[in-house]
């Protein structure tokens, strides 16, 4: 079904065909007609889903039908519960409206909040904010809701796991009454519905089909990295591996793998922006065609590589940031098939490792193999990792947050566990890593660094739900 028949009008549809949206995802196709048509809504739906788009465009539909931008107005409040999510949401608010007059603004701590007031007092269609920093400005009165339309809350779930309730309940009181509300949350706990119950009443229901991702069977092994190779030739012979797709770092590290694998009867090829056009079309038929077992790929190939039944998905090394592991462990277990995503991790992976399962929300089951155990362990990560640069200079009542912070569970239930349930479902994400990752020149001189070119040139990236 086109996003037109779902009652978006040109501008919005034409915004969203440019990012290469094709078709409504299965949230958006249900969640769109129902905030058109007024109701409240509770949706459950991880992220990875489109769930953001699933109210964006309704949301953006509705308020361009009213006056935009009225002085020190907001007409859409978006809660979420990180900076990271909140600018992700706002990015792509920005996107879908670039073709009508809507503003946004993103609010969290960390940022100097002199601009953000100016922003409020000129008006501010859809304000997207943490609660922290948002009662902040609530308190010193630098913001004004009594024309509020519409409130959205966004991943509901975590944002209660993160202790927000209780300013989520004052923001809440001070919002009018006559408004239309959103709640979307991976999953309808008990404490999501608690909460729905004042925040979002008399709401239509809907969720998110059996999302593929939650297929994916997750699990790392700990290995010093010069172990690397021979674990991955260790792993293809002893399970018989028909095919992988495996992620490295670096052109050179790729070109390397294939040799260190050839010497072991391995064959497999590079894949990355230092191949030619030809060569890099030639070598994805082969791999789709079962004909080429192992393709050694640098991170970017995450993006463009859409294999109908790609079985296993073998993360070299650790990808940053953690939205990126995402990404790649979204390359397999698509349409509802069964897919690994298995991680090697060495003792310099450990930050990174804690960001991939802070963002994940929950431990990824480790494995030991015999005979690859690290000289020295690595630690189990701290969930809810802030990484330091970003703790610094938090000048509002977030710097306390996480205010009742998850302690990485334990427990046997908790650890070694696929995703049986959903909260153990994997949060997906949004195309957000340019934003986030460092930046990184593109010299093809040095082999070395972190491929992070686009080796697809007029190869045609993936147009799914990713
Ligand atoms: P979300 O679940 O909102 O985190 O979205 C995950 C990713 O899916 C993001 O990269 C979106 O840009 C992308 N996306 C959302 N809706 C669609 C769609 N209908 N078609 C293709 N990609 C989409």
């Amino acid at each position: 079904m086109p996003f037109s028949k779902l009652g978006l009008s040109q501008p919005l549809v034409s915004a969203i065909n440019e990012m290469g949206y094709q078709a409504p995802t299965a949230i958006q196709e249900k969640a769109i007609p129902v905030v058109l048509e007024g109701h409240n809504l509770l949706a459950a739906a991880q992220t990875g889903t489109g769930k953001t788009a699933s109210f964006l465009l309704p949301v953006m539909e509705m308020l361009s039908k009213g006056e935009t931008k009225r002085k020190k107005r907001v007409r859409a409040l978006v809660l979420a519960p990180t900076r990271e999510l909140v600018a992700q949401v706002e990015k792509n608010a920005a996107s879908y409206g670039k073709n009508l007059a809507l503003t946004t603004l993103a609010m969290y701590g960390g940022k100097d909040s002199k601009e953000q007031k100016q922003r409020l007092i000129d008006g501010v269609d859809i304000l997207v904010a943490t609660p922290g920093r948002l009662l902040d400005m609530m308190t010193q009165r630098a913001v004004h809701f009594d024309e509020l339309e519409m409130l959205v809350l966004d991943e509901a779930d975590r944002m209660l796991d993160m202790g927000f309730i209780e300013d989520i309940n004052k923001i809440i009181d001070r919002l009018p009454v006559d408004r239309q509300n959103l709640l979307f949350s991976a999953t309808l706990s008990d404490k999501v519905r608690f909460l729905a119950k004042t925040a979002v009443p008399n709401p239509v229901e809907i969720a998110a089909e059996s999302n593929s991702k939650t297929e994916i069977e997750q699990w790392l092994t700990t290995v010093d990295k010069d172990k690397k190779s021979s674990l991955l030739a260790h792993l293809i012979t002893e399970n018989a591996w028909d095919q992988a797709l495996i992620f490295i770092e670096t052109k050179h590290g790729a070109a390397k793998l294939v040799e260190q694998l050839g010497k072991r009867g391995i064959t497999a090829e590079s894949f990355h922006s230092g191949r030619s056009q030809p060569m890099r079309e030639q070598l994805l038929e082969e791999f789709k065609s079962g004909q080429l077992q192992f393709l050694i790929a640098t991170g970017v190939a995450a993006r463009g590589i859409d294999i109908e039944e790609l079985k296993r998905v073998v993360n070299y090394d650790l990808p940053f940031p953690a939205d990126d592991y995402i990404h790649r462990i979204g390359r397999t277990g698509r349409a509802g098939a069964k897919g690994e995503a298995i991680s090697f991790l060495s003792k310099d992976d450990f930050k990174n490792l804690c960001m991939i399962e802070s963002r994940l929300g929950h431990l990824i089951e480790r494995r030991d193999i015999e005979g690859f155990a690290p000289r020295k362990p690595v630690p189990i990560s701290i969930l809810n990792y802030v990484p330091k640069n970003k703790r610094e200079g938090k000048p509002d009542s977030e710097k306390k947050a996480p205010r009742k912070e998850a302690k990485p569970s334990r427990s046997p239930e908790s650890k070694g566990r696929g995703f049986k349930s959903d909260a153990d479902k994997p949060r997906q994400s949004r195309d957000s890593q340019a934003k986030r990752r460092p930046q990184r020149s593109d010299k093809p001189k040095d082999q070395n660094r972190r491929e992070d070119a686009n080796p697809w040139g007029n190869l045609k990236p993936r147009s799914g739900n990713e």
